[in-house]
């Protein structure tokens, strides 16, 4: 099969991250065994959603890994002129949720693997497909445990998020967090008499503020990101009940985009030690503010200098490199596996997430030769 008819069937698998991938999975899983390549599935708890590993040519030698995700971000409320889960080709670009992040970069590379599969490799091909990406990564840590607790590791890695085939070396880590602030209620015409949760996670926003200037002014700086520094965002608040009850609770939703430098659990203790401050400040009983932490995966800082750039960059024709917004799972197979990784796919991130996502027919002709000179690579040997 070629890259834009696996593209059709993969964009028609509905695989938002709230729901099942198994029928992508065994599509895929099929594709593979029928072309003689061994493949592992490594399901969740429940059952309904897996991530793939397959691996082409000789198993004693740590080769390639093609990296990518196989969930999408859902199209509820979201207008679309053109169908969501069937691919539609017009005037060079091809329509569908998940054309740009990142069934584009599946498909190719699943192309390029069912040729792979007839040639004699001297250094293998590994596939990881994983799931719940959207959602911050979480689907692929079970293969990472996979993959650590395997014998040899990948020598390098290429993630296949949209970069418009550009090599990204870098992207930021991110940590996302709930602080609960805790009051006490009371009847508004007695409000004193109270202690308001809202008014203290007005002071907690404040005290995130404070922090972000300071990273902002004194942090460390890389000029390679739009937003050059470390930054802490408030992107949901939910408290009170009625205009004549002061509120005893108050949630903020939070999270700290850090560069791979910068320690965001670090950040994450400062916060906690305002946070602290402000609860002594209140000199009240009931006063609390508590973080927990759901979701957190590393950013990226892949040296300009190391051979997984040089590699990738000799298979695209790219001259320099470029750091990307947006995070990925490189960052754990960095930190988790120590496995050099770029990231590198077609498409533009700028259409991604969007109604009427597309990816030109020429990006996913880019990546196609890309990954023909990968393959030409692997037949003779890295
Ligand atoms: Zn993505």
């Amino acid at each position: 099969m070629k890259t834009v008819e696996i593209l059709e069937k993969l964009i028609a698998f509905e695989t938002v991250s709230a729901d099942s991938n198994m029928a992508l999975i065994n599509f895929v899983s099929d594709l593979l065994r029928d072309a003689g390549v061994e493949v592992q599935i490594i399901p969740d708890r429940t059952g309904a959603k897996a991530n793939l590993y397959a691996t082409i040519g000789p198993t004693d030698d740590g080769g390639v890994m093609l990296s990518g995700h196989s969930d999408v971000v859902p199209v509820a409320g979201q207008n679309w002129t053109k169908p969501a889960f069937e691919l539609t080709h017009e005037n060079g670009r091809y329509f569908g949720r998940g054309t740009t992040d990142m069934k584009g970069f599946l498909a190719s590379s699943l192309a390029m693997a069912l040729r792979a599969a007839k040639l004699d490799l001297k250094t293998p091909l590994h596939l990881a497909i994983s799931y719940d990406e959207e959602i911050g990564c979480i689907g692929v840590r079970s293969l990472i445990d996979m993959l650590d607790a395997a014998p040899i590791r990948p020598r390098f890695c290429i993630v296949g998020e949209p970069t418009s085939m550009g090599v990204a070396t870098g992207h930021k880590g991110k940590l996302a967090a709930r602080a609960t602030c805790r009051g006490l209620e009371a009847h508004s015409a007695l409000a004193p008499t109270g202690l308001n949760a809202i008014h203290l996670a007005a002071e907690f926003i404040g005290a995130l503020r404070d922090i972000q200037a300071d990273l902002a002014e004194n942090g460390n700086q890389d000029e390679d990101y739009d937003v050059s520094y470390t930054t802490i965002h408030a992107g949901k608040i939910s408290g009170g009940v009625a205009l004549n009850i002061v509120p005893n609770q108050c949630t903020i939703d939070f999270e700290i985009r850090n560069l791979a430098c910068d320690d965001a659990p670090a950040i994450l203790d400062q916060i906690q030690n305002a946070a602290n401050v402000i609860v002594a400040d209140t000199d009240h009983p009931s006063a609390g503010i508590e973080i927990e932490v759901f979701n957190t995966y590393p950013g990226l800082d892949t040296p300009q200098c190391s051979a997984v750039v040089d590699f990738v960059k000799s298979l695209t024709g790219a001259n320099g490199t470029m750091k990307v917004a947006f995070g990925t799972e490189a960052g754990l197979f960095d930190q988790r596996l120590g496995v050099p990784c770029v990231v590198c796919g077609p498409g533009s991130m700028a259409l991604g997430h969007k109604p009427d996502e597309f990816i030109e027919a020429d990006q996913l002709r880019a990546c196609d030769a890309a990954l023909d000179a990968l393959l030409a690579r692997l037949v003779i040997g890295i």
